[in-house]
């Protein structure tokens, strides 16, 4: 049972009455910010609800720009990163071409390739490795995009910093764009680097680091002759992010420091707790640099989407196949989106259910 199937299912028995432990999906399940609340029905209830500029607010996209040490110009928001991401590969692939990306990775990348008659190019990295990948494997088939998830969906690892500004360096030489994909930047254990560059642009969201997934809110900073494009891209496919939407991301990031404080506390314990299980219950991991997944393996793994539909059908406990990252048959990706006592549980669960072997 492939990611998306599953996830039905997992609702769908939900709906049915059963309590599913949900690790499957990157939902936070931590409470949208009261400030962001607070901004959207502040908008609405001045009748904030007509369209607005397909680039942004004004106001947002100028905190944007603080935050990320840019001009507003070089900032463009949408309805979500994925319909960024989604945008940056039409608008930049239109002749077609190749877009590269290490592996594991989100499975949305290989998706939206498919969907624009792209060619993915998966670049595969290994366990041993720590899911590191090399710079010149990474431009050596010359892709139009080069698409780099740091941390990394699905294994919350952070690339080292030569292996960014090397592969930024060659990239630049070789006239390859990078898209780097951040939207899990904030939820960092420690810090990332900016990277920047002629060719580099930086794609983030509000989902994980505020809690707001279905808020549908994020933004590019890229050169201007790219945000141009990205703007008459959201024009044909979304006109506007919601302006009540857009007034909560400018609250939250007026008070940025404190809730993603907040939330990188909570994430680090989980994730400890998350880890602590998973070691006990025999799965092996590469230790986590962020939340919000976890990515294990365990010797009675062979086939990721077997266990995961036998799991969901046992014990009710939902996750996300590691086929679906990249092929990785004996992986799966755990959101560790529950509280410490539950995380702990629904692990152990695992490990009896994997104890008792093939049904
Ligand atoms: N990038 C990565 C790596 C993700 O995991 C996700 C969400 N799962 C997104 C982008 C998309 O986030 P959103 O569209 O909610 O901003």
């Amino acid at each position: 049972m492939g990611f998306y199937e599953l996830a039905e299912k997992a609702l769908a028995l939900e709906k049915a009455g059963r309590k599913v432990v949900r690790l499957n999906v990157g939902d936070t399940n931590l409470p949208t910010p009261q400030c962001a609340i607070d901004a959207a029905v502040g908008s609405l209830k001045r009748s904030k609800s007509g369209y607005c500029s397909s680039a942004g607010l004004p106001e947002l996209r100028q905190k944007i720009a603080e935050r990320e040490g840019c001009d507003a110009r070089n900032v463009v928001v949408g309805p979500g990163s994925k319909h960024l991401l989604y945008g940056l590969m039409s608008v930049l692939c239109k002749a077609g071409g190749t877009v590269a990306f290490p592996s594991p990775s989100w499975p949305a990348y290989g998706l939206a390739c498919r969907q624009l008659g792209l060619k993915a190019h998966e670049i595969k990295t290994t366990f041993d490795a720590r899911w590191e990948f090399r710079p010149a494997e990474a431009l050596a088939r010359r892709p139009k995009l080069l698409v780099i998830c740091n941390p990394l969906n699905p294994t919350s690892t952070i690339y080292a910093e030569k292996t960014m500004t090397d592969t930024i360096a060659g990239a630049q030489e070789a006239g390859i764009t990078v898209v780097l994909d951040e939207a899990y930047k904030g939820l960092a254990f420690r810090d990332v680097p900016r990277y920047e560059g002629g060719t580099v642009i930086r794609v983030r969201s509000f989902s994980k680091e505020f809690n707001m997934e279905g808020w549908r809110l994020g933004y590019a900073v890229a050169p201007e002759e790219v945000v141009k494009k990205l703007v008459s891209f959201n024009q044909v496919a979304t006109t506007c992010t919601a302006p009540f939407v857009q007034m909560a991301g400018i609250a939250c990031l007026e008070d940025e420091k404190a809730i993603l404080e907040e939330n990188r506390k909570a994430w680090r314990s989980r994730s400890e707790a998350a880890q602590k299980a998973l070691a006990k219950a025999g799965f092996r991991f590469v230790k986590p640099d962020a939340g919000i997944y976890v990515f294990a393996t365990h010797p009675g793994i062979t086939d990721a989407e077997a266990f995961a539909a036998g799991l969901l059908e046992t014990e009710v406990i939902a996750v996300a196949p590691g086929t679906e990252f990249g092929g990785y048959n004996s992986f799966i990706r755990i959101c560790v989106n529950q509280p410490e006592d539950g995380l702990a549980d629904a692990i152990g669960r695992m490990g009896r259910f994997l104890e008792k072997g093939p049904t």
